[in-house]
């Protein structure tokens, strides 16, 4: 029977999707350290994009292994290779992709089968619902990811398990949040952004993982209970079983290579990176860096360029997928920036970046994981989000933490449909923001104080004495509890 961690073979389904994959692969080695054996289940193109961390897992004797699935994506009418939700170039592909992913029951359930040792305890993302059963079949517990935190999950619960927003009429007015602590105000579009059921394929979807997540045997968040300990609260009562925050995970990345080599290769050699930041003055610095899904038209990436070139602080920018023609309209722009602005094509090494003193701001889409970080590196954000849980992260960032500066955004804008909003934020609104977040002074130098002490709560709550080393401890022996509760009915 189990009776410590070194026992536990925890097996972890990661959703194929940079925001997603991530942390779960933060957790796999946190739960490694633990002296667990961890195996993480995923398909050969997303393995390879974190390879290299496990690489330095497993050299340093951790027992973390990956297994490589296929995802039948012909049979849903995807092109080969095209396995992660970043490849997909509109949501309207989404539902293929999820039903690939359900196809993944059966080889899972060879595959855990025959593992030695047996596996103990899955930990999977919600979008895995079959996982459930699957667990069960095995005689384990299931515990559910959820990409963002408790707030955000709270908020998600009443707009989704409510009639709320049936009740509103218009997709543009703001109205109040009901049954939460603090005022929250949004419109229908912004709060029913995430978990869009609008065909009956993804209705269908949504019922199933809510009714597994429901069935699961407790909830993995990404976060830690001082940052929004009423929340941790209000999730438990809503969802009737145990929450563990055992965040921000991103912190367990201490290593230079750690740091710099998370999620993609980078698109900047991390040590130019590092030694320009070194140049710059403490705090002065403005990381721009809208995560791994947006995607902004040309005329509106121009619009940002040009607020932050108003503005006249320090930036690094990072462009995910740049365009010919932004291509063209960067290399002026880069010329006249050049004393103070650092381009990055591609993928950033935002850990690195954040964990540098001289960063003193951020601009985020307000994914939870960025928003996190940015929460863990203490410093003030502003805010502008795209689409998913973004609207809520923000009002967490604005209205409850009240570290966040809003630049603005007001209308949801889904993965492929840029082209058709246009310009939806000015120049001098960027400019107004990022002034407001890096000023030193009144209101800003009270924002700045506030982000450093919840940085310094975050980096505590992840220390040997703290309460996320405490929660993932109490995690590992409920599963040790739950197994002896299983083997006692057998
Ligand atoms: N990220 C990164 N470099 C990039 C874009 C994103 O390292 O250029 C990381 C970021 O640090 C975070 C994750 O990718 O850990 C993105 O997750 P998030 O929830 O913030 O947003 P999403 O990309 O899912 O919208």
């Amino acid at each position: 029977m189990a009776s410590s961690p070194k026992d536990l073979h925890f097996v972890l389904f990661p959703l194929m999707q940079q925001g997603h994959m991530i942390p779960i692969i933060d957790i796999a080695i946190i739960l490694a350290h633990r002296n667990a054996t961890v195996t993480i289940i995923t398909t050969p193109v997303n393995a390879t994009r974190f390879r290299p961390a496990i690489t330095r897992a497993t050299e340093a004797n951790l027992k973390i292994q990956v297994i490589e699935l296929q995802l039948r994506l012909a049979d849903v009418g995807l092109p080969e290779g095209c396995e992660n939700f970043d490849m997909l170039p509109s949501s309207d592909l989404f539902g293929k992709m999820y039903a690939a992913m359900d196809m993944l029951e059966q080889p899972s359930e060879n595959v855990l089968r025959r593992l030695t040792p047996p596996p103990s305890c899955i930990i999977s993302d919600n979008q895995f619902p079959w996982t459930t059963d699957l667990a069960s079949r095995l005689g384990i517990p299931r515990f559910v990811f959820h990409g963002p935190g408790c707030f955000t999950y709270v908020c998600l619960n009443i707009v989704m398990n409510t009639n709320i927003l049936n009740e509103i009429e218009s997709d543009s007015d703001y109205f109040t949040l009901p049954g939460i602590p603090d005022r929250i105000e949004m419109t229908k579009a912004q709060a029913g952004g995430w978990g869009k059921r609008e065909t009956k394929q993804m209705e269908e979807f949504f019922e199933r993982m809510e009714t597994a997540a429901d069935a699961a045997n407790g909830i993995v968040v990404n976060s830690f209970e001082e940052l929004e300990p009423e929340y941790v609260k209000l999730l438990e009562v809503a969802k009737g079983k145990k929450v563990w925050c055992i965040g921000p995970v991103s912190l367990r990345n201490r290593s230079f290579l750690d740091l710099a080599d998370r999620g993609n290769k980078a698109g900047i050699d991390e040590h130019e990176c590092s030694k320009w930041l070194d140049m710059k003055d403490p705090r002065s610095v403005i990381l721009v860096c809208l995560g791994s899904m947006s995607s902004f038209c040309n005329e509106q990436m121009v619009e940002l360029g040009l607020g932050l070139e108003l503005s006249n602080v320090p930036f690094i920018w990072c462009i995910r997928s740049i365009t010919d023609e932004t291509h063209r309209w960067l290399s002026g722009y880069e010329e006249r920036v050049k004393d103070r602005g650092l381009i990055v094509r591609g993928w950033a090494p935002q850990a690195l970046i954040l964990s540098h003193e001289a960063i003193g701001g951020f601009v985020t889409h307000c994914g939870w994981n960025s928003t996190l970080e940015g929460v863990s590196a203490g410093v003030p954000m502003v805010t502008y989000p795209q689409h998913a849980d973004q609207f809520l992260n923000e009002r967490f960032l604005v209205d409850v933490l009240k570290t966040g500066v809003s630049v603005g955004m007001d209308v949801p804008v889904a993965v492929g449909e840029q082209d058709k909003f246009g310009v939806m934020v000015r120049k001098e609104s960027i400019k107004m923001a990022v002034e407001r977040v890096m000023d030193d002074e009144g209101e800003g130098k009270a924002r700045r104080e506030r982000a450093r002490e919840l940085g310094e709560m975050a980096k505590r709550a992840m220390t040997e004495a703290g309460s996320s080393y405490l929660n993932t401890t109490l995690m590992i022996q409920d599963v040790i509890e739950e197994l002896a509760k299983n083997t006692k009915q057998i």
